[in-house]
């Protein structure tokens, strides 16, 4: 099924304002806006802005039932029970955080919380903290050869004590997608809560928590084609009404006296302050737009253009894809290192030939430790990414592997 990539790429006003070759490969680490999301940012700001949830006025009332309406959105397009599921905050490391800290008094000294080899710094962080708090330890699952996790193995981590699994839906570096029914599976043997990071596979395609059968779910919208920060944390709504709220302060409160506090019921308990309003509102107008598309054949699309470039790569004897070569259970999402060069030095001589992309560890430095490598070059793709910037990279490397290996 093709895809009519100049008819998306009409939907992101960033292919509008370039006066060289764009070759946006970085959608990993963020997402560009498409125009619904910036109009909406821009709509509130300067025609529609007041606080939410504490004005009577009817600038104030419209703000409030748009930032209803953002919540309805993102929470269909994660498949929640109920809009009051989804807690929304700045990104998915300020979700992370707040679900690992409202998890972290059912934690005693001994139990053990799961995570993997592959996870972003952001689902590894915040666990280690939680769990030096609680005298837990944090164990990982490891990763194989092919760059995924390797279940097969998970006996060896899984434990009676094993109280949380927190892994990624798919991995930022390899591409990865985690078969979530077979760790659901494994977690229910000892009772362990699944929490997943959907930073990366959010933006691919509609989510079905329910289906998937996890705890709680992650993301964040400047991947997801909205502004940068908000985000969204889905927690299954009964372990919601039970959890204590992660930070403290102005409308998450039901009464406060000097002595003490009681708490607002979810989602507000967990929404201290006044939220990301702006970038709430985009992410909900983002959230439709993605809900919109014809994922099977922007799937199709992403997954030809990995293709494309993994067998490009192939034919580099110097490089070195981290991750899966073939197309199975994957994002578009490829790092590779290539022999004798920095990956830095890839990206820097890449953006000569108005190639974007990313180049470091990717803030996965233990998968890094795992494959033996201090940094990799990363292409990701999204719908509005074509065959030409696929050719613009494999050119543009073979050059600098000419000149610089
Ligand atoms: N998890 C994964 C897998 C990611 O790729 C990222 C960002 O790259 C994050 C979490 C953190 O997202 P954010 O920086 O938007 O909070």
């Amino acid at each position: 099924m093709s895809v009519d990539v100049a008819a998306i790429r009409a939907q992101f006003p960033i292919f509008a304002a370039q006066d060289r070759p764009f070759h946006y490969l970085d959608n990993a680490a963020t997402g560009q806006i498409c125009a619904a999301a910036a109009d909406a940012l821009l709509r509130y700001e300067t025609t529609a802005r007041a606080n939410v949830k504490r004005g009577v006025y009817r600038l104030a009332d419209a703000a409030t039932t748009a930032f209803a309406e953002a919540r309805a959105a993102i929470a269909a397009y994660l498949g929640a029970a109920a809009p009051d599921e989804v807690l929304l905050g700045c990104g998915a490391t300020f979700a992370l955080n707040l679900i690992a800290h409202a998890l972290a008094p059912r934690l005693a000294p001994g139990d053990a919380i799961l995570v993997s080899e592959l996870e972003h710094h952001s689902n590894i962080v915040p666990w280690q903290m939680v769990a030096a708090a609680r005298g837990a330890v944090v164990r990982a699952i490891p990763v194989t050869e092919e760059g995924r996790l390797d279940l097969d193995r998970l006996d060896e981590v899984l434990g009676a004590r094993t109280r949380i699994v927190a892994v990624t839906h798919a991995s930022n570096v390899t591409g990865a997608v985690t078969d979530v029914a077979r760790l659901r599976a494994a977690a229910d043997t000892v009772g362990a809560l699944l929490v997943l990071d959907g930073a990366q596979r959010a933006p691919h395609g509609p989510v079905d928590v329910r289906a998937l059968g996890c705890d709680a779910y992650a993301c964040s919208a400047h991947k997801m084609f909205g502004a940068t920060g908000a985000g969204a944390l889905w927690v299954r709504g009964d372990l919601l009404a039970d959890l204590p709220p992660f930070l403290g302060g102005g409308e998450m409160i039901r009464r406060v006296t000097i002595e003490r506090t009681s708490y607002a019921p979810p989602p507000h308990r967990f929404e201290a302050g006044t939220p990301p309003i702006g970038a709430v509102l985009a992410m909900g107008a983002a959230a439709r737009w993605l809900a919109a598309q014809d994922w099977t054949a922007l799937a199709g699309h992403e997954l030809r253009l990995t293709e494309r470039l993994l067998s490009g790569l192939a034919r580099e004897p110097r490089v070195r894809v981290i991750g899966p070569t073939g197309l199975q259970g994957r994002l578009g999402v490829v790092a590779f290192a290539v022999a004798g060069v920095h990956a830095h030095d890839v990206c820097q001589m890449l953006d000569d030939f108005g190639v974007a992309l990313r180049g470091g560890h990717h803030c996965a430095q233990p998968l890094m430790d795992r494959f033996d490598v201090a940094a990799t070059a990363r292409a990701s793709f999204a719908p509005y990414n074509d065959t030409a910037d696929v050719d613009a990279l494999l050119d543009g490397l073979a050059q600098t592997i000419r000149k610089l290996a």
